[in-house]
């Protein structure tokens, strides 16, 4: 039987459903970057006869393990770790760790196989990983927080190493818990190795812009979208969803860059503030205090908190969703389309859903996904691991205007191979194919491994 690319495709996904019974996310992921390839496998047979395809999809090594711990009462807690350990081919597996109740392996594999062409794209030498646990911070004291942290570290030293895999932060885990995690690895392997983990603080080894850079870099790739259209963030209405550390950064880039962000949300509920988000207030509740929005709203007077809804509601020109996976539904999408929405810059992996995603193309949405509009966060913890290994420490415009540059040139690699593969303008399209180009080729050089 002669198989043509899109019959490939669809039997690799029908294994990955089968081998990966009840991962929704998982598949929604693969089946999104398959549904870009159909043409690269017809251009490039030989990626069919070594099956790169099906081996992309099949991580390299799997981690899942017991983390025990007494909490402040003393009562015992039992948690799952993950480390899922999916491409080296292109360097050391990269990728967050995620601390969230919702933390399951279908999780951890979605988005350590978005982590592979993400880090791709980048253009830095990162293979692709990513992990976690369903520990909740929620509500938990700095105490517990380390002991938590030192005892996720007392399993996973053994699978890290500055040449092996390079965890950092992702939803529920910053620059407190990185170091918890950090001193544990010192502690137990008695190496000063600050290339392990990425995310550190700026006085021991971490690099500057790191915070900054999810959220710069979606601000960043929305304006290059609007370039490529001929015009800019200046002026235009923005609406950020969340209100973490992507949220937070987003906001700030999208207003220096001449925009007027007017809602940001979390769990509770959204703000809106016609007059432009106040930075300083929303960066001191969220990360200073670690409260919620309907704090901001209390001492912001011209904001208006509204109680659950969902905040697309609030008409925008430029929306950057940066809370979480599938936030963004069809019907979000229709009503910013009818609101007028012609850019959107995904900060968060994953977040609009497929549905969503058909919208937006048939609107003839400027879209971005994930994989390409939120690599300035892993791209930055590429530089900070450049830095460590040259005990150097680079300055803050220095660094930002790397990130600029790379964030530049994610956008022309997705751009030109949108293009190249018969896609033109559709970036999701173009973050896969280059994205899957990139590691197929090292795939190929390396041998059936
Ligand atoms: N968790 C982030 C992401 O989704 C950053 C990973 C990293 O810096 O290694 O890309």
């Amino acid at each position: 039987m002669t198989r043509t690319g899109t019959s490939t495709v669809e039997a690799v996904y029908e294994e990955v459903v089968r081998r990966n019974p009840a991962e929704r996310e998982f598949h929604q992921a693969v089946r999104e970057v398959l549904d870009s390839l159909g043409p690269v496998l017809e251009r490039h047979p030989e990626h069919a006869e070594l099956k790169t395809v099906q081996r992309l999809c099949e991580p390299e090594r799997q981690v899942v393990f017991r983390v025990v711990w007494q909490d402040d009462r003393g009562e015992v807690q039992v948690n799952r770790g993950f480390r899922v350990e999916f491409n080296s081919a292109l360097g050391p597996y990269k990728g967050g760790l995620r601390f969230h109740p919702s933390v399951y392996l279908g999780i951890v594999k979605f988005l350590g196989f978005e982590q592979v062409f993400k880090n791709a794209l980048t253009g830095m030498p990162i293979g692709g990983g990513k992990g976690g646990s369903d520990f909740d911070p929620k509500g938990r004291s700095e105490a517990e927080v380390m002991r938590f942290c030192q005892a996720f570290m007392t399993e996973l030293y053994r699978h890290l190493g500055e040449h092996t895999d390079v965890p950092a932060g992702d939803t529920g885990v910053g620059a407190r818990e990185i170091g918890y995690l950090f001193g544990q690895y010192k502690r137990i392997t008695n190496r000063y190795e600050s290339g392990v983990l990425t995310g550190k603080g700026v006085s021991w080894g971490g690099a500057r812009v790191r915070t900054e850079a999810t959220g710069y870099g979606a601000a960043f790739f929305a304006s290059e979208m609007l370039a490529a259209r001929g015009t800019s963030l200046e002026g235009r209405r923005v609406v950020v969803s969340g209100s973490g550390n992507v949220a937070l950064y987003a906001v700030q880039k999208a207003t220096q860059l001449g925009a007027t962000v007017v809602a940001c949300s979390d769990s509770g509920g959204y703000v809106v503030d016609e007059s432009g988000l106040d930075l300083e207030v929303l960066q001191r509740v969220k990360e200073v205090e670690r409260g919620r929005l309907t704090d901001y709203a209390e001492r912001v007077r011209s904001a208006r908190h509204v109680v659950g809804g969902s905040v697309w509601d609030v008409p925008c020109e430029v929306a950057i969703p940066s809370a979480t996976q599938n936030e963004l539904d069809e019907a979000a999408a229709a009503r910013l389309v009818r609101n007028g929405c012609v850019a959107v810059s995904e900060g968060a992996n994953m977040p609009s859903t497929p549905g969503a995603l058909e919208v937006f193309r048939a609107a003839g949405t400027a879209f971005g996904p994930g994989k390409a509009a939120n690599a300035g966060g892993v791209a930055t913890s590429a530089l900070e691991m450049q830095q460590n290994a040259s005990r150097d420490s680079w300055t803050f415009e220095h660094t930002e205007a790397r990130l600029e540059q790379i964030m530049k040139d994610v956008h022309a690699r997705c751009a030109e191979a949108a293009e190249e593969y018969g896609s033109p303008g559709d970036l999701v399209v173009g973050a896969n194919v280059a994205g899957f180009l990139r590691v197929a080729d090292a795939m190929r050089a390396h041998g059936l491994v």
